[in-house]
């Protein structure tokens, strides 16, 4: 078995977005489609390996965001099945209101970000559970419920790799650091933090974050997340009951994340790939939406 890292180069942006060419001794597997928006380049990746898209006949995606599923419909149009969280599920099939969710966040954005996002046929999608197999070109795929980035979220564990999603943050090529990808509206700290226990007792020689690539220095670079999710979370809550307004929480976070990022050895164009693969603003409002609705001294805004 074989995992190879496919660059989609997400808005003309190395090691950002990743799918992953996992191949079995049945043939080729992908992990992760990316958005409608890189599909040309990811059709290139593969003929570098020497697959034509009509060899792709399964794709597994962690769960249904842009990102990581905008393209599931095109290989589903086309005669791949889509192996999916059964929440999601539906989504794929009629993705007219994860469209409408996701339009509320990025307005005339949506066409250059993401592309389109084509309908999957209902019976090229296969509702995915915590704990089943998936097997397909002879590899055996376990998917781990994984919630907190999302409710519908799962890691795929096959022999010594989890393929991580954003359940693991996230983390690109270059000195050790770690990102929270906390998008509104389903973060959830308590979900992640039990997700990230869960990840933790796997025995993998490494991770495949989506953002981005191979970590094997896993076992820090969970811990790290831990501290990070823990951390991101407190730093936000104290700054709402402070009553700092949105916009002054977003200024605040970004510059606690340059200084750790400089701390870390990061140089600005690293940075630059961070906030490409995550918004830091979305994480800000993503961590925001989950204290309004718990800490009852907060009034509820409209934000996020
Ligand atoms: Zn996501």
């Amino acid at each position: 078995m074989q995992i190879h890292t496919l660059d989609l180069n997400f808005q003309n942006t190395p090691n950002t977005i990743a799918s992953y060419l996992v191949i079995g001794p049945g043939g080729p597997v992908l992990v992760e489609t990316g958005p409608g928006s890189t599909l040309a380049t990811l059709r290139s990746r593969l003929k570098e390996y020497g697959y034509q898209w009509t060899d792709i006949k399964y794709v597994l995606v962690s769960h249904i965001h842009l990102d990581h599923a905008g393209a599931a419909g095109w290989w589903a149009q086309r005669g791949a099945q889509i192996f999916v969280h059964h929440v999601g599920a539906p989504h794929l099939i009629d993705p007219t209101k994860l469209l409408a969710s996701a339009g509320r966040i990025y307005g005339d954005q949506m066409d250059p970000l993401w592309g389109e996002t084509l309908p999957a046929p209902a019976e090229r999608v296969t509702s995915v559970s915590d704990g089943d197999t998936i097997s397909v070109a002879g590899l055996s795929f376990t998917a781990m419920d994984t919630p907190g980035h999302a409710y519908h979220h799962h890691v795929f564990h096959l022999g010594g790799a989890a393929i991580s999603g954003d359940a693991a943050g996230i983390h690109i090529p270059g000195p050790s650091f770690v990102d929270l990808p906390a998008p509104p509206p389903e973060f959830n700290l308590d979900l992640w933090l039990k997700s990230v226990e869960k990840l933790s007792a796997l025995d993998v020689e490494a991770i495949y974050p989506t953002h981005y690539g191979r970590v094997e220095n896993w076992r820090w670079h969970l811990a790290t997340f831990k501290q990070l999710l823990n951390g991101a979370s407190e730093f936000i809550r104290i700054r709402l009951v402070e009553g700092l307004d949105r916009d002054q929480i977003v200024q605040a976070y970004l510059d606690w994340q340059r200084t750790r990022a400089e701390e870390a050895g990061l140089s600005g164009l690293l940075f630059k790939r961070y906030e490409v693969s995550n918004p830091l603003s979305m994480s800000v409002d993503g961590i925001i939406r989950y204290w309004r609705r718990r800490l009852p001294e907060l009034k509820p805004d409209d934000t996020a």
